[in-house]
């Protein structure tokens, strides 16, 4: 059986306690590698290498800084079958959108906010000819980075690639239920030569390790994904030490299908944005609103395509949905289908846990589940269930509908399906959500702001935006 190590100060070590976590490949219920259980002895000597580090980083050329993540961007590719397989037997999601989605927007990432902090430049404003004010910018020290289980990678990335593209050097910690591409991923650095200390990654539970992450007085920044829960609880420790913060929290996403969409896109789409990833992305759309003169044919097609989706084996080419993350993510979806039960709902396909034959007999796998009769207001539609579960619901006008997609306290991601360019501007405005899909959904440009509205999060990522965030304004006046 496989240990993983943590990475520190350029070293591959075991945590200092000696102990470990089992780690499980949940296709098939099985503990497959060990990964340490870390403590505040590991953080704290994670935390002391990166401030070691930063001198040098952070007053390293730009460029020179770039070419380093340039080439681990590189070897991402280079090694896309093997991260592609870690992370489909680490997550339980089909090996094939591992490597169609997860890795290669690894690698992206780390392009993207290489060569951007090259482009980076900061504001000056000419006060009449009195004085020059220019914004210097610097990086903010030590950040701490924690990320989910969902998308291991491809979010792992998403915040380490920005903090050491800024100068920051950085103390992370992937979820301890998909340690295992993280782990790749410190292999790729050593080998690509990053100085040690840059990124330290500390494995264990988020209850320890993430916690001394954010408790260290000498991370100065932290950038979180996961759930809103966790999210109360780092913002609740991080606020009184003053330290920067980003959060990056669940969602409730409402889908909304006019009749006058594209209707084959827009059912193509739709079952793609319920359930890639067994329903466990944070942008999914888990609540779906259809004008009700198309209401009928919208369910009946959708549900007739929800039905023939293939649940199995992850590694096999003709699955589109694998195993959830965890039994006991698996039993909570469960329970929100027993919830939706006794509240009503009208289960359309799906509901079930689904026995797979072979080698995955003991994974934790559900079926594609379509809810319909639920009011709007309901647990089943104001709970983040994160799992291959979506209700429908009919709506007949603009306001209501708009009433309905914002009646949630999350607020992350939206998506509309109309013809009508004027409608699709009107109601853009009106969603209190951070990211609006019109006519599609997961399109990303990573110049774009990236983040939630409301109780979905604090504080946007991607483009300039994930690049200030590591970086400390200073305001500099000059008189003239
Ligand atoms: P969690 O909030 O349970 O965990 C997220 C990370 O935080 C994990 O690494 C976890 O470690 C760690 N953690 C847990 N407790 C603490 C703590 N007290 N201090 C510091 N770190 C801690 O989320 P999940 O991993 O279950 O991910 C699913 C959630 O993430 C969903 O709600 C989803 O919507 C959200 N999400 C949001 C996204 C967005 O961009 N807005 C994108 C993707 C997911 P460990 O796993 O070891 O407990």
């Amino acid at each position: 059986m496989e240990t993983l190590y943590n990475y520190i100060e350029g070293k591959l070590l075991p945590p200092h306690a000696g102990k470990y976590i089992d780690n499980y490949n949940p296709a098939e219920g099985k503990v497959y590698s060990l990964i340490p259980d870390s403590d505040e002895r590991d953080v704290a000597a994670a935390v002391a290498a990166a401030q070691h580090a930063f001198a040098e980083w952070s007053s390293m050329p730009v460029d020179k800084r770039s070419a380093i993540l340039l080439r681990i961007a590189d070897l991402i590719d280079r090694d896309l079958d093997k991260l592609a397989l870690a992370e489909s037997i680490d997550n339980g999601k089909p090996v094939k959108l591992a490597r169609a989605v997860d890795i290669p927007r690894a690698s992206a990432n780390m392009r993207f906010f290489a060569s951007g902090a090259i482009h980076f430049a900061s504001e000056a404003h000419v006060t009449g000819n009195e004085a020059v004010n220019y914004t210097l910018r610097t990086p903010v020290g030590v950040a701490g980075c924690i990320s989910p289980w969902n998308l291991p990678l491809y979010l792992f990335t998403w915040k380490i690639a920005p903090a050491l593209a800024a100068g920051c050097t950085v103390v992370a910690k992937p979820s301890e239920l998909t340690p295992m591409t993280a782990f790749l991923f410190s292999q790729l650095c050593i080998e690509a030569g990053l100085p040690k200390g840059v990124l330290n990654i500390v494995h264990g539970l988020g209850t320890k390790a993430g916690q001394a992450i954010v408790e260290h007085p000498d991370v100065t920044a932290i950038s979180f994904t996961g759930g809103t829960v966790t999210g109360r609880k780092i913002a609740a420790t991080a606020a009184p030490m003053f330290k920067k913060l980003s959060l990056e929290l669940g969602g409730k996403n409402p889908n909304i299908v006019f009749a006058d969409c594209d209707f084959e896109q827009a059912i193509q789409t739709s079952l793609h944005s319920s359930f890639s990833n067994q329903g466990e992305i944070c942008l999914c759309g888990s609540r779906i609103f259809v004008e009700q003169s198309i209401y009928q044919k919208f369910t009946d097609e959708f549900v007739k395509r929800t039905t023939a989706l293939v649940v199995g084996d992850p590694l096999l080419p003709e699955t589109t949905t694998g195993a959830l993350v965890s039994e006991v993510h698996m039993n909570k979806i469960l329970s929100y289908i027993e919830l939706a039960k006794q509240e009503g709902g009208d289960i359309l396909a799906g509901g079930n846990r689904v026995a797979v034959a072979g080698k995955c007999a003991q994974g934790y796998f559900i079926a594609p589940t379509v809810i319909a009769g639920l009011d709007h207001l309901c647990r089943t539609n104001q709970e983040e269930i994160f799992g291959p579960v979506v209700t429908i619901m009919p709506f007949e006008t603009e306001d209501e509908v708009i009433r309905y997609a914002n009646s949630t306290t999350y607020g992350l991601s939206a998506t509309l399906w109309t013809e009508n360019l004027k409608r699709a501007h009107r109601i853009s405005a009106q969603l209190k959500s951070g990211i609006i899909w019109v006519n599609c959904w997961l399109f990303r440009d990573l110049r774009s702001p990236f983040g939630g509205m409301k109780q979905s999060g604090v504080g946007r990522e991607g483009g300039w935006e994930a690049l200030r965030f590591f970086t400390e304004a200073k305001n500099v006046c000059i008189k003239l």
